[in-house]
């Protein structure tokens, strides 16, 4: 079936996402705060709108992909004394699915005001990067009612390539912080051992031979190794380009610290995974693939 979409975040996830849903042959109507951004998904085939109301106008159903909670709050519910914010406008019914990666928070808030004012949202926050978007190979991880998730499960499918439905509001937003808490505190355990390994005197490719069948093993060894070479197809192996950005990682495990704070789960080792990203990022490495950090754990002094 056809739908007409109205795509609120163009950029860097945003944009190719939409242009995956103009190929499946939806009709998209884009707005994004940057011009620029609106051009492109034009190019993609998308009808251009002045306002993020103006997009929802006749739309069944809302995506967004924005940088962060506050974002999505300003423009779902609106900001005091100000923009009444999509839900006020949309028609009664109109189906809201939020991809950007936010606190868990106010994903629930978002749903709780969504469905006071008539509507069905959905959290669905990805992990597969840009490349992933382009690809349409992203896996969405989906917070909401069963039937709302069945009624967006094949939008989703334009997008990516595994789809999850986690449980209710929320736990979409849980599990891609959940997952990528355990990514970070892996990457940061095997960069410490593959650079004790190499201080020892033993060949980091004879520590992956055995680390990858033995109980060390994990994604950061075997898919993802932060030694170069050991993974031809790891960001390592590139230099330490085209994955997933250290500021992203730490975005990730802050909002994870969030979460732990207000559900009182004890995580100190993701809080000092937190940490350890701050300060690579402090040191200007914001934008190295976060694998990259096992330089820093490396360097000597
Ligand atoms: P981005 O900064 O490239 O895109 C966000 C877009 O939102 C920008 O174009 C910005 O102009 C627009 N925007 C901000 N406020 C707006 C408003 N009020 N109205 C309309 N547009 C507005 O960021 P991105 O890399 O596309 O990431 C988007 C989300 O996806 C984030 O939550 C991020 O954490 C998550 N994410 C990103 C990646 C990645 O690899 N880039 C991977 C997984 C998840």
């Amino acid at each position: 079936m056809t739908r007409t979409i109205a795509f609120i975040g163009l950029g860097n996830m945003g944009g190719p996402m939409a242009a995956n849903l103009l190929k499946a042959g939806h009709r998209v109507r884009g707005f994004d705060l940057d011009a620029a951004a609106v051009d492109r998904a034009v190019a993609a085939g998308a009808v251009a709108a002045g306002s993020a109301a103006e997009a929802v106008d006749g739309a069944g159903v809302v995506l967004t992909m924005l940088p962060m909670g506050r974002h999505v709050r300003a423009v779902l519910a609106g900001e005091e004394g100000g923009d009444p914010g999509l839900f006020a406008v949309a028609a009664p019914g109109t189906l809201f699915v939020d991809c950007s990666t936010i606190d868990v928070e106010t994903a629930r808030a978002m749903a709780e005001a969504a469905h006071a004012a008539g509507h069905r949202m959905l959290d669905a926050p990805v992990s597969g990067g840009v490349p992933g978007a382009e690809a349409a190979t992203l896996a969405f991880m989906v917070g909401g009612a069963a039937e709302t998730f069945a009624e967006a499960e094949p939008l989703l499918a334009c997008m990516g390539r595994t789809i999850v439905h986690t449980g209710p509001a929320g736990t979409g937003q849980a599990a891609k912080i959940c997952n990528n808490m355990m990514a970070g505190i892996q990457m940061l355990g095997v960069s410490e051992a593959f650079t004790l390994a190499e201080r020892l005197g033993l060949d980091t490719a004879r520590l992956f031979e055995v680390a990858s069948q033995a109980s060390g093993q994990c994604w950061s060894v075997t898919a993802y190794c932060p030694v170069p070479g050991l993974v031809p197809t790891a960001p390592s192996s590139r230099g330490y380009t085209g994955g997933f950005a250290s500021a992203l990682m730490l975005k990730d495990l802050k909002l994870a610290q969030q979460a732990a704070a207000t559900g009182e789960a004890a995580t100190p080792m993701g809080a000092l995974a937190e940490a350890l990203y701050a300060l690579f990022c402090a040191q200007g490495h914001g934008d190295v693939d976060f694998s990259g950090v096992i330089r820093m754990l490396a360097a000597r002094g």
